[in-house]
């Protein structure tokens, strides 16, 4: 991106317009990121980076090639599971006289190098291939790239704001550029910054007092703008006084509960810290509540204290880099390890073009993962840790998260398996593996519209239920009014008044999950908009590909909505007066 400096003032003049003129002392260098101040001496940066595995224009590799068993495991677990389009057509429009089952996908394109196909034959006959090649081969690079060694400075993220200059919230460009970002130079870092933040930015650009959700862009309702107005009186401070970290003292906290978390509960906690600095005089409590949070290794597997584990999700490959930067280079490869790993991808067997496909795919993907587990016995991690675990129906729990010092058991506070990390006097972070109903009645009494709200992060509401079916007509229910999912959580959180902001990864997503609100009785006609649906600025950039069907495509948090309890108490007085 380039601004000239001409517009950056004015992006700065702009945005301040009615916003603090507290001076700060000059020392406070805003963009310089926080970490380096963990450098010892001039000596240790000049120690040279080492040497990347594979340089910027080496990053295509069909799969079977990789130099790396992790993309060479998951061409593998392609081939198990995806199956060739071209003769899932002709199996389709002749499936009454055939009983020949599509072929699965043998032969990789040459120019996206992943298996898309069964033979070089269907992949010749395949137009359709070409709509989303390029994409397939932006993929491959983008793996490989995490994986060459070289320095990444997109994960390198700033330390506090300075109070001076307000944050822009219209997109990832401005956002990085007015936040203090290294720039971002390249589309590949620009995907991959945006990938490993898009939660805590989502939340913080949803909250955040210059959100680009506006009454006028009729993203924000009037309800849904009181709503905001109360929760900005606990993340910011009264118009005109400073921003400042000493402001939050006598406010409440502000807690954020995120509900059905997976991927975003085994983010490192220093990317959620950059949701805290967007708030200086905000104390944040995050709860990441549902069957598939990550929970900290078990103390128990730290034997030695001399004998630091790595965080689970480290890579060998890359162990040995940067040894002058040690806190820095660990916490920037905890993020480039979660990228490649972590934030899987939640699209299911129904994003495909063919049901039947679909049905098939996901069964074979049950046991794809069985077959492909003990293969990766020899593994990385003391044969512990598959090599390529398929992103399938149900993504699998995260691995478990580092151990920090001040993590506590929480199983005595909140009768479920959980931790409490008091990350910094701005953070602390709490998660519980359990369903939301399982705990909803130690914060019953305790919600308030003024410090509390929610997040779904792709919530599957419109998706069909994995485990219950109606009993009229023994199909699955959606998730939505399924017993076993959203069914009887959904008027709990209405009940609560606090505001509930739901994420999905591709319009139909979106779509599927607002017109399945119509559909449960006890939240239809229940709810007020706060936030209307449509595209989230800060969604990733990053195209997450399904192993089930190369051509499914999608973006984690492509969109954003939010709803509240309808406030009928209000109504009815009116009424009566
Ligand atoms: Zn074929
Ligand atoms: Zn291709």
């Amino acid at each position: 991106m380039s601004l000239s400096s001409t517009t950056r003032r004015s992006y700065i003049r702009l945005l301040r317009q009615g916003y603090s003129h507290h001076r700060i002392s000059p020392a406070r260098c805003p963009s310089r990121p926080f970490l380096s101040w963990f450098r010892k001496d001039k000596q240790s940066q000049k120690t040279k980076e080492p040497e990347p595995i594979l340089s910027q224009d080496n990053l295509f590799h069909p799969f079977s090639n990789s130099p790396f068993p992790a993309i060479r495991a998951r061409g593998e677990a392609i081939q198990k599971l995806a199956p060739c389009p071209v003769c899932a057509s002709a199996h389709n429009s002749v499936s009454a006289h055939t009983k020949a089952q599509p072929r699965a996908v043998k032969f990789e394109c040459p120019d996206c190098g992943w298996p898309t196909h069964c033979s070089e034959e269907h992949w010749r006959e395949d137009e359709d291939h070409k709509k989303y090649c390029g994409q397939l081969r932006e993929v491959n690079e983008d793996e490989h790239d995490l994986r060459s060694g070289r320095r990444f400075r997109e994960f390198e993220l700033p330390g506090p704001q300075d109070s001076e200059a307000a944050i822009s919230f219209a997109n990832w460009d401005v956002f990085w550029y007015t936040r203090g970002f290294p720039s971002m130079d390249t589309e590949r870092s620009r995907r991959h910054a945006s990938k490993i933040l898009t939660y805590p930015l989502t939340i913080g650009s949803v909250l955040h007092q210059y959100s680009y959700l506006t009454l006028r862009n009729q993203r924000l309702t009037p309800e849904g703008s009181r709503s905001l107005a109360a929760l900005r009186t606990t993340l910011h401070v009264a118009p005109g006084a400073p921003e400042v970290e000493a402001a939050s003292v006598s406010k409440p906290q502000m807690r954020i509960f995120i509900l059905g978390a997976r991927a975003e509960s085994s983010l490192p906690p220093h990317v959620w810290e950059q949701l805290c600095l967007l708030f200086p005089s905000a104390q944040f409590h995050l709860f990441f509540i549902g069957p598939q949070v990550s929970l900290p290794r078990p103390a128990s597997e730290y034997k030695q204290p001399t004998n630091r584990p790595e965080p689970s999700t480290a890579n060998t490959s890359q162990a040995e880099s940067s040894p002058s930067q040690p806190e820095e280079s660990a916490k920037v490869k905890e993020v480039a390890s979660e990228v490649k790993e972590g934030p899987g991808m939640d699209a299911t067997p129904s994003e495909a073009k063919n049901t039947d496909l679909a049905t098939n795919s996901s069964e074979k993907a049950a046991s794809s993962v069985e077959t492909i587990a003990p293969a990766s016995q020899e593994g990385q991690d003391g044969g512990k840790k598959p090599i390529y675990v398929p992103n399938v129906y149900e993504p699998p729990t995260p691995a478990p998260i580092a151990r920090l010092k001040r993590t506590r058991e929480s199983i005595g506070q909140y009768g479920v398996p959980s931790y409490t990390v008091p990350y910094t006097p701005q953070l602390t972070i709490t998660g519980m593996q359990a369903s939301y109903i399982e705990v909803h009645g130690q914060f019953q009494e305790t919600f308030d519209p003024y410090t509390d709200c929610f997040f779904l992060f792709s919530p599957g509401l419109g998706f069909p239920s994995p485990k219950s079916v109606s009993e009229e007509t023994g199909e699955p229910l959606l998730q939505i009014v399924s017993p076993t999912e959203w069914g009887p959580v959904m008027p709990l959180l209405l009940a609560s008044k606090c505001p509930i902001f739901v994420t999905g990864f591709s319009p139909a997503d979106v779509e599927r999950d607002v017109r399945s609100l119509s559909a449960a009785p006890d939240v239809a006609g229940e709810f007020d908009w706060v936030i209307t649906p449509g595209p989230n600025s800060f969604g990733s950039e990053k195209w997450e590909v399904a192993d089930f069907d190369p051509r499914v495509m999608v973006k984690t948090n492509w969109g954003v909505w939010g709803i509240r309890g309808k406030r009928r108490d209000v109504q009815e007085k009116k009424a009566w007066f």
